[in-house]
């Protein structure tokens, strides 16, 4: 009989839950550490295109996260001033025809719940709560985790899935440079009964403008709209995503916006802000029987809404290849990471990419800004900006 190794995992976010649920369902055991008392995740939208779902689908979970999300028909891109709208693609039907499984816009709450009641219908006592992870040690034969608590737990291979400032990378590979980005983002969530009747649509939204953009996409059946607003601007270099901002600063940052975009900031019962850094692509993420995943390995800035959908591909390719029936530990973790070094590589520089397309200074000038957004977001030239990203399938990519 084949026998499957035990598996730690730091970090009960998007990506180590997914893990978890993928490496319980091929014979794995799985211990995950979460130092929050409860699974929560911060109060705003996340959008899941067909490369993730797919994968939640593989997992079981699919359907059950659909009763809690929202189908979008489709995408437009808006000119900041004049309001002006293209087309970007349609989403909803086309989603499935084309990619076969649909384009998500969740609330991350739901899309946590419903990852964990998975995990727990797998093994009820496999997330550990209030577990801080500050250490580890590895030998040939085993890893060795360390508790803020005093505790240790043991295992075969350990998984940092402990996000942007994980520990276990620094454990590894010792301390980042992060770099700011120039660029600082605002969230929040609307409820959609405040806005003006001719935004409560079915649609995501994406407004370009010279040195900013704003996103936004319906949630929770269409109860509430999620916003994001990137503006450039040096003042404010918190990477945190809950550092409370003020509606008259967030509006201030959109002066000059059309009315639509600050119909939103005036809803916003709360805005948040935090900076946005950027890391290099890092040249390899696994020592031994040690390995990372999702934000730990490859955090991007959020301009292709796949920041998560990596994280949630690598919980699966990851459990793939510690389920195969050739190799040690080390072996299938080596093999994991160059299934997935060059795509997220691809991902990171693709997002960063978008800085300069969304917040061009092209932007500025009526007739430029017409000429640009058509050539920009002409068919062929977002087909080869998405496609590659959307026909992905971590349930059959070669490893
Ligand atoms: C504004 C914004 C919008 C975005 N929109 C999208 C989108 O539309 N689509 C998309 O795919 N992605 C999006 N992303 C990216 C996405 O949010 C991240 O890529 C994703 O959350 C990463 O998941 P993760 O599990 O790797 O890390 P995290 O979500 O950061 O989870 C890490 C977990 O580890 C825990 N942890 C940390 N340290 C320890 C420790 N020492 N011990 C134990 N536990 C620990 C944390 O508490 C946390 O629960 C967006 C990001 C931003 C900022």
């Amino acid at each position: 009989m084949r026998s499957y190794p035990r598996v730690l995992i730091a970090g009960g976010g998007i990506g180590g839950l997914t893990a978890a649920l993928a490496l319980l369902r091929m014979g794995c055991e799985v211990e995950l550490c979460e130092q929050a008392a409860e699974l929560r995740e911060v109060g705003a939208g996340i959008q899941l295109a067909a490369n993730g779902t797919r994968v939640l689908y593989a997992l079981g979970v699919g359907e059950e996260l659909r009763a809690l999300s929202c189908e979008a028909e489709g995408k437009e891109i808006r000119i900041w001033n004049s309001g002006e709208t293209w087309k970007l693609f349609d989403l909803g039907k086309l989603s499935i025809e084309r990619y076969g499984y649909p384009y998500f816009t969740v609330y991350r709450p739901d899309l946590l719940s419903v990852l964990e009641r998975a995990v727990r219908r797998e093994k009820r006592g496999a997330i550990h709560l209030g577990a801080r992870c500050t250490g580890f040690h590895q030998t040939d034969e085993k890893v060795t985790l360390r508790l803020e608590t005093g505790a240790t737990l043991e295992g075969e291979v350990l998984v940092g899935a402990d996000g942007v400032h994980s520990g276990v990378r620094q454990g590894l590979f010792g301390a980042d440079k992060p770099q700011f980005t120039g660029i600082v983002a605002w969230r929040g969530i609307v409820p959609m009964d405040r806005l003006p009747r001719h935004m409560v649509r079915m649609v995501g939204t994406n407004w370009v403008g010279p040195g900013g953009h704003v996103v936004h996409y319906p949630l929770r059946a269409g109860a509430v709209m999620n916003f994001v607003g990137a503006l450039e601007r040096s003042d404010w270099q918190v990477e945190s995503w809950s550092a409370r901002g003020s509606t008259a600063e967030l509006a201030a940052d959109f002066a000059g916006w059309h009315d639509d975009v600050h119909a939103l900031i005036r809803n916003i019962p709360q805005p948040f802000k935090w900076a946005l850094m950027v890391r290099p692509p890092m040249p390899a993420w696994t020592k031994g029987r040690v390995t990372l995943l999702g934000d730990a390995c490859h955090s991007m800035v959020p301009f292709l809404a796949q920041g998560a959908v990596m994280a949630i591909e690598d919980g699966l390719v990851l459990a793939r290849a510690l389920a195969l029936p050739d190799g040690d530990v080390p072996l299938k973790l080596l093999k994991y990471e160059s299934a997935r070094r060059e795509r997220t590589r691809r991902t990171v520089e693709g997002s960063a990419d978008n800085i300069a397309r969304f917040h061009n200074r092209a932007l500025a000038d009526p007739q430029k800004a017409r000429d640009y957004v058509a050539r920009e977001w002409a068919g062929q030239s977002v087909a080869s900006r998405y496609e590659w990203l959307f026909r992905y399938d971590a349930v059959t990519a070669p490893l």
